[in-house]
């Protein structure tokens, strides 16, 4: 923090999650200078809690957003191509139940506008399986009624937060300065202008000013609330849905795209890491996004669809859940699916009068290298160029196969080595930081608790903390799973 002290930066990013990192890449490779912060860790906001896919989404079709569709195609390419290591192509099937000949048609009609729509794509183009080759190629499906499926290719990002610390690390490569466990708690001003924030060290208890020629607040689904104190007796910028996943053994072979019995919606059973996510939810959500997490209701909604698509697939194992908040930009009138998932920049010079402030309203993991080149394109001006689309991120051709010697445990790959890592060049502090968002210890069915007290034996060395602070580090790591494990069945 201290090197923040007595100096102004081009840019200050407030937030870091997939957006904000994204941003401060892509200003760092332009030279501007930067500080970002992040008030928990890196990528514990929306972005480590989605359905995980770089997708244009079928379902925007429905709602006629060609633009949002063909955009979110063209990023997924550019991200198969800057992250290789990071976003794979995913098959996907959409099974089809004895179709009226309308529903047939709409969803020809929609596959060949995916494909239309990506015509430069690298990925395989769509085929029709019948009844027969959709059976061979995912055994488990429903069969009663089965006339076949669609099979298509769209993209995941199985370990997203490890894209967000790409982004930062190549951001600081370029002299970002990127601060994590700090919250932006109001801003600087003077007058009109907004010339910064202050910054509260959350583990150290201090705060400091970071002066900044202009700021961006990236805060996601908390948007509203740095910014209350700017705009008093406005409406909030933002509307905000939960959606929530469950995770349980491996269920399926393939990804697939399903209609919801209870209320039609699209949902996903999508193959990850060996096991099996499952969802979305959307319903309307007020109250501090970090309290965020699932309801009996939510995830029995969830379990009932998926028994339904795949009677005999384990989906009574429920390893543990995760629950995310999408900040929609606000739109009076409409139900919680169809509201824009294309985002909007709102310039606060503009609509309220307060200069060298810039906010990131809503915006999908998928269009984030967009966003951050057009917020970098309105802070820098004309003069730069973006180059986020041609340079690789760092992890990119480094071989990121390894060999394990010794993991921590044996449900998990996760090594002592991979820790030390996370801690020395990835700014984990915490037992959460380091197996939730930079390895995945915390990822896997046990969620590190069966080796929880060596991890902590091993960071309280790295990090120096004492019996006390080692104690409370479990505790809180404990408090932090608690809502994830909460309807966990062993
Ligand atoms: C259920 C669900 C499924 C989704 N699935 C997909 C998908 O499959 N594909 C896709 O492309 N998109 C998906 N999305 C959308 C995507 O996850 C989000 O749009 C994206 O992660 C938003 O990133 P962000 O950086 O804006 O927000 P966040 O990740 O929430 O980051 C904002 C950060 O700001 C920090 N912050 C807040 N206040 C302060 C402060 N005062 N000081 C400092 N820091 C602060 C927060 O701690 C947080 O880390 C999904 C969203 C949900 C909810």
């Amino acid at each position: 923090m201290r090197s923040l002290v007595d100096r102004t930066v081009d840019l200050l990013i407030i937030g870091g999650g997939i957006i904000g990192a994204g941003i401060a890449r892509d200003a760092a490779l332009r030279g501007l200078s930067v500080a970002l912060v992040e008030q928990n860790d890196f990528a514990s906001g929306t972005t480590s809690r989605p359905t995980r896919l770089i997708h244009g989404g079928l379902r925007y079709l429905e709602l006629f957003d060609f633009g949002l569709v063909r955009s979110d195609m063209r990023e997924r390419e550019i991200l198969l191509r800057i992250a290789p290591h990071l976003v794979f192509p995913l098959p996907f099937l959409l099974p089809m139940y004895r179709p009226s000949l309308w529903y047939r048609f709409k969803l020809r009609v929609g596959m060949f506008l995916y494909d239309l729509l990506s015509l430069d794509k690298s990925l395989p183009r769509r085929a029709w399986l019948d009844r027969a080759e959709t059976l061979a190629a995912e055994p488990s499906l429903d069969p009663d009624g089965l006339v076949g499926a669609w099979r298509f290719y769209d993209a995941q990002v199985p370990l997203v937060e490890q894209l967000v610390i790409e982004n930062l690390l190549d951001a600081t490569k370029g002299g970002a300065i990127v601060l994590n466990h700090a919250r932006a708690v109001e801003y600087v001003r003077e007058g009109a202008r907004v010339t910064g924030a202050r910054v509260r060290d959350e583990v150290a208890g201090h705060d400091i000013a970071v002066r900044a020629r202009m700021t961006v607040n990236a805060t996601g689904p908390w948007l509203d609330r740095p910014i209350a104190g700017l705009r008093p007796r406005a409406t909030p910028l933002l509307r905000l849905t939960k959606g929530i996943h469950i995770v349980t053994p491996r269920a399926t072979a393939h990804a697939h795209v399903l209609f919801a019995k209870r209320d039609g919606r699209i949902f996903f059973v999508v193959p990850w890491r060996g096991l099996t996510i499952v969802g979305t939810t959307d319903t309307d959500y007020e109250g501090d996004p970090a309290d965020a997490a699932a309801t009996e209701d939510d995830v029995r909604y969830l379990q009932a669809e998926a028994r339904r698509a795949f009677p005999d697939a384990p989906f009574d194992t429920i390893l543990f859940t995760w629950a995310g908040i999408r900040a929609l930009v606000r739109e009076e009138g409409v139900s919680e699916g169809e509201v824009s998932r294309k985002h909007a920049l709102y310039d606060h010079e503009r609509r309220d009068g307060i200069l060298g402030l810039l906010s990131v309203v809503g915006g999908k993991i998928t269009a984030y290298r967009d966003i951050a080149e057009e917020v970098v394109d309105r802070v820098a001006g004309k003069g730069t160029r973006s180059r986020t689309a041609e340079v690789t991120l760092p992890g990119a051709g480094t071989g990121a196969a390894r060999t394990v010697t010794s993991a921590l445990c044996r449900h998990d790959p996760t090594t002592a080595e991979d820790i030390a890592r996370a801690v020395r060049d990835e700014w984990a502090m915490t037992i959460g930081d380091a197996l939730l968002r930079r390895t995945t210890l915390g990822l896997a069915p046990c969620q590190g608790l069966d080796c929880l007290e060596g991890v902590a034996d091993h960071m309280a060395r790295l990090l120096g903390w004492d019996a006390t602070r080692r104690a409370a580090e479990i505790a809180a790591y404990r408090r932090e799973i608690e809502p994830m494990r909460r309807f966990s069945v062993e």
